[in-house]
């Protein structure tokens, strides 16, 4: 039945319908919503966008237009994408495709534009928006996501083949951002104990056998997602959504739900303090423990506080670069921060550790701290710590780095050192009880033990990924903490930029 259609209804569809085929016929002449573009061009691609939200808005127009459509041939296309009620997000990802990396990793080396160009397998552009893809899966809506270390490196496709986690297959397309300020727009039929409206926290960034629908291996079934032996068991929908799309869709085992009344800043921060938790309880921190904490960026600053949440009575040392991180160092409670100078003194003296000097630069402290944590995680940092521990001391990694350096790990056997690393987070077994460590990390954050506000420093526009990843890598310029990208609103805010 053809509806009957006042003038002016009429001549809006018209409008919006040669506005939504702008940006697919862009797209088909290879042409994205690249900054590259002159301003007229990607002006006429965000109208287009405007026109689709403004159609899908009203499902009466939606009829409409599908009637005309009908009616012209040369809109069947549209028709059917329209029927489909696809809508396109903005979103940041990766492609993992060997060839496409190692060649813009080679381009990269004569221009940095070339990580940012349309060749390039990092993406910023549209794609359809996720639908809940089945019974227990959840769809969010991200408003703001955090900046990570371990997205700083995929922004950079620092992406080592070598490494062990190439050899592992599990993602063909890497959504950045897990730092997630979100909240439920759909669930599917068999989610019971989250509702629309909800806020939650994302565990989920590598595949498990509970998103892929097998039968759970050891790991995950004991709740170490991470370690999951069996990431090839299935396969994750390919267009799902990350922290820095602005909507995102995972299976309710990847979420966390969070209190009521957490604040933006609480909730941006979780996922960083669970890591921060799970890298503490490696080697519970005990009275009077000497805790060195190598890097005083968000990771270490995070570690920091929760090391004083959980045992105030252990001395912390930090690492710093930056004055700022010194002066954030020591107003989180660290006892003594090591900024510049002759590092391996500074780490004897603050120790009263005996320090040897060999040949060829070589040296080497007996003594040393309980604890190290290294939050940097260069081939240096680590060759360090282990050679500021003190014997049967332990060394956690906690940095994320891909490269595969050379360094002496004679201290391991000559000290008997106690050496071990954290992916993300997991199940904890501490003080008698077996928690997750997003249980513990919403506990201390409840109690007040953590300062989440005053570690946000910057926020862009998702659009403005680039200059956020500028300023995540010259820290040197400003004092430089935890980077927030504003997801929803993104593309209103560039259409407001233009106009
Ligand atoms: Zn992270
Ligand atoms: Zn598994």
């Amino acid at each position: 039945m053809t509806p009957v259609l006042d003038t002016q209804t009429a001549n809006m569809i018209t409008r919006t319908m040669s506005a939504t085929v702008i940006p697919r016929r862009l797209e088909s002449i290879g042409f994205g919503p690249s900054s590259l573009l002159p301003h007229p061009v990607r002006l006429l691609y965000y109208a287009g966008l405007e026109g689709n939200a403004r159609v899908f808005e009203n499902v009466g127009l939606l009829d409409a237009v599908s009637v005309i459509c009908n009616n012209d041939a040369k809109h069947s296309r549209l028709h059917k994408w329209l029927s489909h009620k696809e809508k396109r997000m903005l979103s940041i990802y990766v492609d993992i495709i060997p060839l496409k990396i190692a060649l813009t990793q080679v381009s990269a080396k004569i221009s940095k534009n070339a990580i940012w160009s349309r060749f390039s397998p990092l993406k910023v552009g549209f794609l359809p928006e996720p639908d809940v893809p089945g019974p227990e899966w959840v769809k969010v809506r991200v408003h703001s996501c955090g900046l990570c270390g371990s997205d700083l490196h995929l922004l950079k496709l620092d992406i080592n083949p070598r490494s062990c986690i190439a050899a592992i297959p599990g993602m063909e397309r890497i959504f950045l951002g897990h730092e997630l300020f979100c909240e439920v727009v759909e669930t599917g039929d068999a989610v019971s104990d989250v509702a629309v409206g909800d806020r939650l926290a994302y565990l989920g960034f590598f595949p498990n056998c509970k998103a892929l629908g097998a039968t759970p291996c050891a790991p995950c079934a004991e709740g170490n997602y991470t370690l999951c032996l069996a990431p090839d068991k299935g396969k994750l929908p390919f267009n799902r959504g990350g922290g820095f799309s602005e909507y995102m869709i995972a299976h309710r085992s990847q979420w966390v739900k969070l209190p009521a009344g957490f604040t933006e800043d609480q909730a941006l921060l979780t996922e960083p303090i669970a890591v921060a938790v799970h890298a503490a309880l490696k080697s519970p921190p005990r009275a009077g423990d000497r805790v060195l904490i190598i890097g005083s960026g968000t990771v270490g600053l995070n570690l920091l506080q929760v090391i004083k949440a959980l045992e105030p009575e252990a001395r912390v040392t930090m690492l710093a670069r930056y004055q700022a991180q010194e002066e954030k160092a020591l107003g989180f409670g660290a006892e003594k921060v090591i900024r510049g100078g002759d590092l391996y003194r500074a780490v004897a003296d603050d120790t009263g550790a005996r320090l040897f000097c060999g040949m060829m630069g070589s040296r080497m402290i007996l003594g040393g701290y309980d604890i190290v944590h290294d939050t940097v995680g260069s081939g240096n940092t680590f060759q360090d710590a282990l050679r500021w521990v003190r014997s049967r001391g332990s060394v956690i990694l906690s940095g994320v780095e891909l490269a595969t350096p050379k360094f002496d790990f004679a201290p391991v056997w000559h000290q008997e050192i106690h050496v071990t690393g954290i992916n993300c987070h997991g199940q904890e077994h501490a003080g008698g009880v077996s928690r997750t460590s997003f249980d513990w990390a919403i506990e201390l954050i409840q109690q007040g033990k953590i300062d989440t506000a005053s570690l946000i420093s910057h926020r862009f526009p998702l659009k403005r990924i680039r200059d956020a990843v500028e300023t995540m890598t010259h820290k040197r310029k400003e004092p430089t903490f935890k980077i927030v990208m504003d997801v929803s609103g993104g593309v209103q805010a560039e259409i407001s930029a233009i106009g």
